[in-house]
């Protein structure tokens, strides 16, 4: 196997440090999940932002550094205003909320394209300065679209991979952005350009035609002497480790406890960083519409809504975070009493343990994005079944609704529809629970991001190198 190159804005780690001690934490997340196995077979390298450091101490700095280089990770250090301008100003001010299609969330006056420019050069630099002949680059995500474009000028014949892990939005709202052709070229510097669902290359294909002037076959554009790849790789989840710890005995010591305190009572569950893509306003509203139009159900529901803090210093999020806890306040206020709310909102965050047995103790599972390039949520939840059990209930906008047919599909948007579904949820009957569930837990087994990993590997591996023009 080729050496393997990950590219990505965070490294998978945590650093963390005291007055003391310094030290790496590998994380857990999907990306890292699925990645740790190609990286550790190919004994490749995965480059990225660690994560602040100023505030080490040099000696703490230097055990660090040893620490990453251990683990096959390459920092790439980041200024505080560069954190600030291209990490929240223009990849979380700019091209999260348009590629979401929230427009209105969209600055007018942006200054922070040099710096998404200038910091995408930094990373494409730590790229070549690693490189070997033969080794594989995978580049991942929005905040690096450029990365692809300046390691083919430099690269010419090295193979790169791409992949967008939010929705390439339409047409219409891509070409917006004043800087759509840089963004588009840097992606096609890429010899292989993956998506979570067929609809967001579709999107990307035919922007491609609008902005460039370029042209598309099915999955091939020819550009610049070369042809670019694309391709559909939704990304699934360690659909054996969630089985593993649904299965776990204190898991389901407390399952028993969650239920035993909402004892007669059915519960819904969401679970979300607390983003304004996520649709968790909308869900409340639908909440509320329900409490309000079945007053049997009060006292007999409650939602437990976990809200994972996120972009603290992006202006949007703090502004979304008042209003859910002014919804929130307003829905317990009227629906709860001495003894019980509605909803049981926890603004932090959970361990990996802690959510699993949250998905298992759920009658309902709310997952109802405005826009999401996939959401693990979904699956993690569907994974997390082993009993069989529980509804899930879907919004059609989620990457992950291409996959998952059998939950309840919603429109986000339309609140009296969700209230309607919400309740459909909780009177299905037990056998039709299950069938469902049967399906779906079938299906993502199947597409592990093990699997989504490999295949995307397998893919860029056996793509012929390219031939830059006059050589
Ligand atoms: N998650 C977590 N602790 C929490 C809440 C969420 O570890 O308290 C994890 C969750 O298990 C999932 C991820 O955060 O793996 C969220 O991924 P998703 O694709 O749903 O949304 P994203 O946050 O990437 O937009």
């Amino acid at each position: 196997m080729p050496r393997l190159l990950l590219v990505s804005n965070r490294l998978p780690v945590t650093v963390k440090a005291d007055a003391r001690e310094s030290m790496v934490i590998p994380s857990s997340g999907g990306l890292a999940t699925g990645l740790r196995g190609p990286h550790q077979r190919s004994d490749g390298l995965w480059i990225g932002w660690p994560g602040d450091t100023s505030k080490l101490k040099p000696a703490q700095l230097a055990q660090v550094n040893q620490e990453l280089a251990d683990l096959k990770t390459v920092p790439v250090q980041l200024t505080a205003s560069e954190v600030s301008r291209f990490y929240e100003g223009f990849s979380n001010g700019v091209l999260w909320p348009l590629f979401h299609y929230l427009l209105q969330r969209v600055p007018i006056d942006v200054h922070d394209w040099d710096a998404y420019r200038r910091v995408n050069y930094r990373f494409a630099d730590a790229v070549i300065a690693q490189y070997r002949e033969g080794d594989l680059i995978w580049v991942h995500d929005y905040q690096l679209t450029l990365v692809p474009g300046i390691l083919r000028k430099a690269l010419p014949r090295a193979k790169i991979g791409f992949f967008l892990h939010i929705p390439f939005p339409a047409t219409d709202v891509f070409r917006i952005l004043p800087w759509r052709e840089e963004i588009l070229d840097g992606m096609l510097g890429a010899d292989l350009v993956g998506f979570h669902t067929y609809g967001y290359l579709r999107h990307f294909a035919k922007s491609i035609v609008r902005s460039l002037d370029a042209s598309f076959s099915i999955d091939r554009i020819p550009y610049q002497g070369r042809t670019v790849r694309l391709g559909v790789f939704p990304m699934g989840i360690d659909v054996a480790s969630f089985e593993k710890l649904a299965t776990d005995d204190d898991v389901l010591a407390q399952v028993r406890s969650i239920r035993e305190e909402a004892k007669g009572q059915q519960l819904f569950l969401g679970v979300d960083r607390l983003d304004y893509t996520k649709g968790i306003q909308y869900r409340l509203f639908a909440m509320e519409r329900l409490l309000e139009r079945e007053p049997k159900l009060r006292g007999r529901v409650r939602l437990i809504q976990v809200a994972v803090p996120s972009r603290e210093r992006v202006d949007a999020y703090a502004s979304f975070r008042r209003q859910v806890d002014e919804t929130v306040g307003r829905i317990n206020g009227t629906y709860g009493s001495v003894g019980q709310a509605p909803i049981h909102y926890l603004y932090r965050s959970f361990s990996q343990r802690q959510i699993t047995a949250l998905y298992r103790a759920a009658d309902v599972m709310m997952v109802t994005p405005l826009r999401d390039g996939m959401n693990l949520v979904a699956k993690e939840f569907v994974a997390s079944r082993t009993d069989g059990d529980g509804v899930l209930v879907l919004s059609e906008f989620a990457g992950a609704h291409s996959e998952l047919g059998e939950a309840i599909t919603v429109n986000p948007y339309d609140i009296e529809g969700m209230a309607a579904s919400f309740k459909r949820a909780l009177r299905m009957p037990e056998e039709e629970r299950r069938s469902r569930m049967r399906t779906l837990r079938e299906r993502i087994q199947r597409h592990d991001v093990h699997r989504w990993a490999d295949s995307f590997i397998a893919t860029m591996e056996h793509l012929p190198q390219a031939e830059p023009i006059g050589d």
